[in-house]
């Protein structure tokens, strides 16, 4: 395998050489690495410089970027896994070459994650984490950490794959980000209180083509009854913007108040906070004492997830001003004047042109046409 050295935080590795002729998915090389997810991993870095879990299995190594960039950074016991011959060498051969202690396993991440237990189990496969999501529910302790990349199936925009795999009936809609990233979180949410465990999500985003989940597990029947109490529905409205939220695990029919037309249940998802804010706050403090090559964009980030309220939908105010035939204004002036008139609204943190809010959408309309 013809072979190069990168650098990602402190961290120095071998990857396959990158073909330029080839386009992404980079997996196109005989062991993936993609530098595109350094972001992912900077995060990773960061949150565990906060946690500090007693160990840490990387489950899909590959090369090892990420569990490498554990072991070196962090300096925590880390096991790196994956069930490509190619993948284990190069990352033993990286291991060596940094003078780690990581263990590299050979196995199949479900038949590892069945017979041993890590304090911080991180899944990132290929497209959907479904099938490894059972495993690690029983594998890990304290923490999971999950990845996907198949945003298609996820945001509804491949409805019958979606359903297949997170058992969930999506649909594809302008908060599309946001119904992939609660989907997902509902699905692992499902696999994980039927153990009686709960769920407390420390930090979950989407970016450009993927979504990161990272929890904080908590044992005991009560916690997982916590945790189901969030699962729930957007409700949408078929004829018009207008939609509402349910929790339960059964929608309950509901017309809208607007235009009379059925709302359509999205779901089932998670509900409510996405984040917790001690862990987002403390990861602002560390921040600029660790070293990661994307830290004015994670900053960014985390500044805006801070800000931004727990509802699971949010209004594209450019799609609104369109259909009011207006030009819009700066989102900051809308977000003010809302909040200028009581009413709670902020960015979301995927999209340049979210609003959340809690104010009417008659409201919003006035607002956004300068009313
Ligand atoms: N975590 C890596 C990084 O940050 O560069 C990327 C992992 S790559 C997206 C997915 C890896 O999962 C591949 O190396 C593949 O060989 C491995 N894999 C896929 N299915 C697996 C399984 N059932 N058990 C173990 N490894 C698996």
């Amino acid at each position: 395998m013809d072979i190069v050295e990168v650098t990602e935080g402190r961290t120095r590795f071998f990857v396959p050489r990158q073909d330029p002729h080839l386009q992404f998915p980079p997996g196109g090389g005989p062991v993936f690495y993609n530098p595109r997810m350094e972001l992912n991993r900077d995060v990773t870095i960061l949150l565990l410089s906060v946690l500090r879990p007693e160990d840490y299995l990387d489950a899909m190594g590959a090369s090892g970027a990420r569990g490498l960039r554990v072991a070196h950074e962090i300096g925590i016991p880390v096991t790196i896994n994956d069930w490509s011959q190619r993948a284990v060498d190069l990352a033993r051969q990286n291991v060596e070459r940094l003078g780690l202690s990581a263990e590299v396993t050979h196995s199949d991440a479900n038949a590892l994650m069945s017979v041993r237990k890590f304090d911080a189990v991180d899944l990132d496969p290929f497209g959907t984490p479904a099938p490894f999501v059972d495993a690690a529910a029983r594998s890990a302790g304290r923490y999971l950490f999950v990845t996907a990349t198949d945003t298609a199936p996820l945001c509804g925009a491949h409805l019958k794959a979606g359903m297949r795999r997170y058992f969930s009936r999506p649909r594809n809609t302008e908060y599309h980000a946001e119904v992939g990233l609660r989907t997902l979180l509902g699905f692992v949410v499902r696999e994980v209180i039927k153990y009686d465990r709960g769920v407390e999500p420390l930090f979950c985003y989407a970016h450009e083509h993927f979504h990161r989940l990272h929890l904080r597990l908590r044992d005991g029947a009560a916690a997982a009854d916590r945790t189901l109490a969030r699962i729930g529905y957007i409700m949408q409205c078929r004829d018009c913007l207008y939609r509402t939220e349910q929790t339960g695990l059964l929608p309950e029919p509901e017309e809208c108040p607007l235009c009379g037309a059925d709302l359509v249940p999205v779901g089932p998802l998670w509900t409510g906070r996405i984040n917790d804010d001690p862990t987002l706050a403390a990861m602002e403090e560390l921040l600029p004492l660790v070293n990661v090559g994307n830290r004015a964009r994670i900053a960014r980030l985390l500044s805006t997830c801070r800000q931004e309220l727990e509802t699971s939908s949010h209004y594209d105010y450019h799609v609104i001003a369109k259909s009011l035939r207006v030009s819009p204004g700066s989102i900051e002036t809308v977000i003010e004047r809302l909040v200028g008139l009581g009413y709670r609204a902020s960015r979301a943190h995927y999209s340049g042109t979210a609003i959340k809010t809690d104010a009417p959408l008659s409201v919003l309309e006035k607002v956004i046409s300068g009313g």
